[in-house]
């Protein structure tokens, strides 16, 4: 059998894969199999945050794994507590973390964090949770109710669990929140939804209302998170201090970890939550290892350079190409082109491929750009270059 057959018989076809057979990476260069180069602007959806066979990286998990990979939370992990440091001084935040393996059960702790608040702090039960209409949270039975996207409930899995309303833009919210509401969660730049950001003063003047009333904010940072966007958090470049923060895709390099951070420190307490793999060995190793390299990178300058060419090249490209796309959107390495539509964003997609590009599909036509935070301009240039060649015929 062929790789193709292989996957198709054995693994449960619950993606529209592609078949391109890659088998290495170096900065944000990937080779498959026939030794063809690709430029990488998707970066495995935004989690090869500094690049592909990065050594600071692969150097710390080489040592590490040769003493030890795992043991359990219930001792005490070295490179754990040093990586909740890092990551609560890198964002100025004075909080606690909780580590989980994925995006999804990083949002489910802080769902849990949410509900234990309502109990304990309200004299009637508050669980109720608004999200946003277009948004994204997980593929969990919860965090896919969180989700704010109908399509995403189908009847196949119901029932659902109770205790999540949406609402369609921020503004919606204020009159949406009841006696049962406890708390708001939200992207600070929906990525899955279309790489669409909210204004920053209508998300401080809805951070300042619900600390006044006493109703969590939840930012959902799983994709935002760890200089995506320029700074550390998306929290930190719209100035706001949210209750709780969640974080995965970047973080880890590629080692799959989650993360909940919040400064209400009390209300979990031994017994409440717990994961078996979560925050071990090998992911924390691999979490301080990235966050050397792209808290060195900030401080230089080098990631607001990066970040800058980026951006420039790619309206340049919205500009001259305004007959395929109709605007140029996202944040920081967060990067979209609106294309007139879906056949469009289709062709896009698969044009790039073939030109040795990887770019992504958001919402219904958004070409979505996730390169890793160290891409070079040689790549960056590359990478425009086939874009530009793989666009040119449609
Ligand atoms: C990817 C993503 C998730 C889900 O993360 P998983 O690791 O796939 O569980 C949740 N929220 C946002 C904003 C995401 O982009």
């Amino acid at each position: 059998m062929n790789l193709e057959q292989l996957d198709k018989q054995y693994v449960l076809q619950t993606y529209a894969r592609d078949y391109t057979n890659f088998v290495k990476g170096e900065s944000s260069t990937l080779f498959d199999e026939v030794g063809k180069d690709y430029i990488d602007f998707a970066s495995g959806i935004a989690v090869n945050s500094i690049g592909h066979n990065n050594p600071t990286l692969v150097n710390a998990l080489c040592e590490q794994t040769k003493k030890m990979i795992h043991i359990s939370n219930l001792q005490v992990i070295e490179p754990q507590a040093k990586l909740a440091e890092q990551i609560c001084k890198l964002s100025d935040y004075d909080g606690a973390i909780f580590f989980a393996n994925s995006g999804a059960e990083a949002n489910e702790g802080a769902i849990k964090i949410a509900r234990k608040y309502g109990e304990t702090k309200f004299d009637k039960k508050r669980y109720k949770v608004l999200t946003l209409e277009h948004s994204f949270h997980g593929r969990t039975i919860t965090t896919v109710k969180a989700t704010g996207q109908e399509s995403f409930h189908t009847p196949n899995f119901s029932p659902y669990p109770d205790g999540f309303a949406y609402v369609d833009n921020i503004e919606s919210i204020y009159s949406n929140i009841d006696d049962e509401t406890v708390a708001v969660l939200i992207e600070l730049v929906q990525g899955e939804g279309g790489v669409q950001p909210f204004e920053r003063e209508a998300v401080q003047k809805l951070a300042a209302f619900l600390k006044e009333q006493g109703i969590l904010l939840i930012v959902d940072e799983v994709q935002t998170g760890i200089y995506r966007t320029g700074e550390m958090l998306a929290s930190n470049l719209y100035e706001i201090e949210p209750d709780i923060v969640t974080m995965a895709k970047g973080l880890g390099g590629g080692v799959p970890i989650g993360a909940v951070m919040t400064k209400h420190k009390d209300i979990l307490t031994a017994g409440d939550h717990g994961s078996t793999f979560g925050g071990n060995y090998l992911s924390t190793t691999a979490g301080l290892a990235v966050l050397e390299v792209l808290s060195g990178l900030y401080d230089s300058g080098k990631l607001h350079e990066t970040l800058i060419y980026f951006e420039t090249k790619l309206q340049e490209i919205a500009k001259k190409y305004s007959n395929l796309f109709e605007k140029e959107v996202g944040l920081g390495l967060m990067r979209g082109l609106r294309a007139k539509d879906a056949d469009t964003l289709g062709a896009v997609v698969k044009n790039s491929m073939s030109e040795g590009l990887i770019v992504l599909k958001a919402g219904r036509n958004t070409v979505r750009f996730l390169p890793s935070l160290t891409i070079t301009k040689a790549e960056i240039d590359e990478g425009f270059e086939r874009f530009e060649k793989a666009i040119s015929s449609i």
